[in-house]
């Protein structure tokens, strides 16, 4: 096929299809890692801790699928709560963008469970094979009895991490404290097990295998983050006027002498990076903001005397010698209608309702005439009870004068329960009632502990 781009040496030819080289990352101490560590330990102690943690006899977080039921910290919500539901997830998907607005892709950098997992298997990569160079020279190599032992201990280690996860995730929705020991005896039931497999598999390939592949071409986020960066938002940029023009030299040497820039072209920045860039070349979407290179970049940077920097925090203003605004009409925006959500959030939560009534009518027959002559409609009371205690209830009709009921109108609903019952109610042939009227049943706890709820529905009569 001929070349058409012959003769422009500018264009460099780039094939998609080509399988990217293995990146080998360097690790480097510094600030931003310890920030990392700090973020990522709290994570990590959240996930494995919660499933653990017993409140009033029950595990604080548990979805209960089976009784659908989802306990929280003490609360349990029902699928009628599913509004509460998608409130959490939109404000969490706001937050996510305002976040983003302000400081770029900091979430993925240092609390997306993905970058999160996978430093994780890069230190037990480093801990078991050694650092970048060894990791290099061992895979061009062939294998040796040491080689292989070390790459044992890693898959080990990557292994038990995977199943402690996969474990963890799926105590969440099957009781923990049942789980594990069923686990050992070897009692656990087919669908457990399955997902066990699965989430472990899905762990140790993303972290171990897959890596920066998952932030690159199958996250959404990193698709549609773009466009929410404005010239204030906070990202990780090499300063370019300061750092060129590039070049090795000693550390006695004045760059300014040689007509250098600070960045003497140690490719550290390039080594460290988990996504294999070069943040020199400019702002790109593959960068997750770990800031890696700018703890590197420090490192180099004290030790040739020149201040650190070169690579930090900052917006594409500061660099093109603008003024920063981080406080700005789109970002109080966001902050409001955070606030906003929040508050109806916590307004929903707290006049959330104990107890459900739901009624239907009987569809198959409008009214009946029972023995005594009296005209008589059948409902269906739906009661759910969402408290954590059994209540004794009464149901009282209004609406029409001289109703009255012909069936129990007291029951007993026990914890969590959903029951059914069945009303008849009556009114005397001679009532001076016609067509259709709207009556109301409303429903309280004898021992007054829990608010009345009223349901309207409609009695049928007779035309005449
Ligand atoms: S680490 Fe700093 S000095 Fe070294 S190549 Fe990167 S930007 Fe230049
Ligand atoms: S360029 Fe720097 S901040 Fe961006 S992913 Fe690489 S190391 Fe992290």
């Amino acid at each position: 096929m001929p070349d058409d781009n012959q003769g422009s040496p500018e264009l460099e030819l780039i094939d998609i299809y080509e399988r990217p080289d293995k990146i080998y990352t360097r690790s480097f101490t510094g600030y931003f890692r310890n920030l990392r560590m700090l973020g990522g330990g709290f994570l990590f102690l959240l996930f494995f801790g919660t499933a653990w943690v017993n409140l009033g006899g029950q595990q604080a977080v548990l979805f209960d699928l089976p009784a659908r039921k989802f306990h929280i910290f003490g609360a349990t919500f029902w699928p009628q709560d599913f509004i509460l539901l998608s409130w959490l997830l939109i404000i969490a998907a706001f937050a996510l963008f305002a976040i983003t607005v302000f400081a770029g892709r900091v979430w993925c950098g240092y609390t997306c469970p993905q970058s999160v997992f996978t430093w994780v298997f890069m230190w037990a990569e480093k801990v078991t094979e050694g650092d970048r160079n060894k990791r290099m020279k061992g895979d061009k190599g062939s294998i040796s009895v040491d080689l292989f032992m070390r790459k044992l201990a890693k898959h080990g280690i990557w292994t038990a991490v995977s199943l402690a996860t996969a474990i963890t995730f799926v105590g969440y929705f099957t009781p923990i404290r049942e789980l594990v020991p069923d686990i050992f005896s070897w009692d656990i039931g087919s669908w457990s097990l399955f997902w066990i497999g699965f989430f472990a598999l899905a762990t140790y390939g993303n972290a171990g295998f897959l890596r920066e592949m998952v932030c690159l071409h199958m996250c959404p986020y990193a698709r549609f983050q773009s466009v929410m960066f404005d010239n204030n938002t906070l990202v990780v940029a090499y300063d370019h006027n300061r750092g060129e023009s590039r070049g090795p030299r000693k550390k006695s040497v004045d760059p300014k002498e040689k007509g250098l820039g600070d960045c003497i072209d140690c490719s550290v920045c390039v080594q460290v990076c988990p996504t294999g860039i070069d943040i020199r070349n400019g702002l790109q979407y593959s960068c997750i903001t770990c800031a890696a290179c700018i703890d590197a970049c420090d490192t180099i940077m004290d030790k040739m005397g020149y201040e650190k920097g070169l690579i930090r925090y900052t917006t594409e203003n500061e660099l093109n010698g603008t003024k920063t605004h981080l406080v700005r009409p789109r970002m109080v925006g966001y902050a409001a209608a955070l606030v906003i959500m929040f508050g109806m959030f916590f307004y929903s939560l707290e006049t959330r309702s104990s107890f459900e009534l739901d009624i239907l009518r009987d569809r198959n027959q409008l009214y009946r005439t029972n023995a005594n002559g009296d005209i008589e409609n059948v409902y269906t009371l739906k009661l759910v009870n969402k408290d954590e205690t059994p209540h004794q209830m009464t149901v009282q009709v209004s609406g029409i004068e001289g109703l009255k009921a012909n069936s129990a109108m007291t029951f007993t609903v026990g914890s969590g329960e959903v029951a059914s019952h069945i009303v008849r109610l009556a009114l005397p042939a001679g009532a001076d009632t016609k067509g259709n009227k709207e009556i109301e049943f409303t429903i309280s706890a004898e021992d007054e502990s829990l608010p009345e709820t009223t349901t309207s529905s409609r009695f049928i009569t007779p035309i005449k």
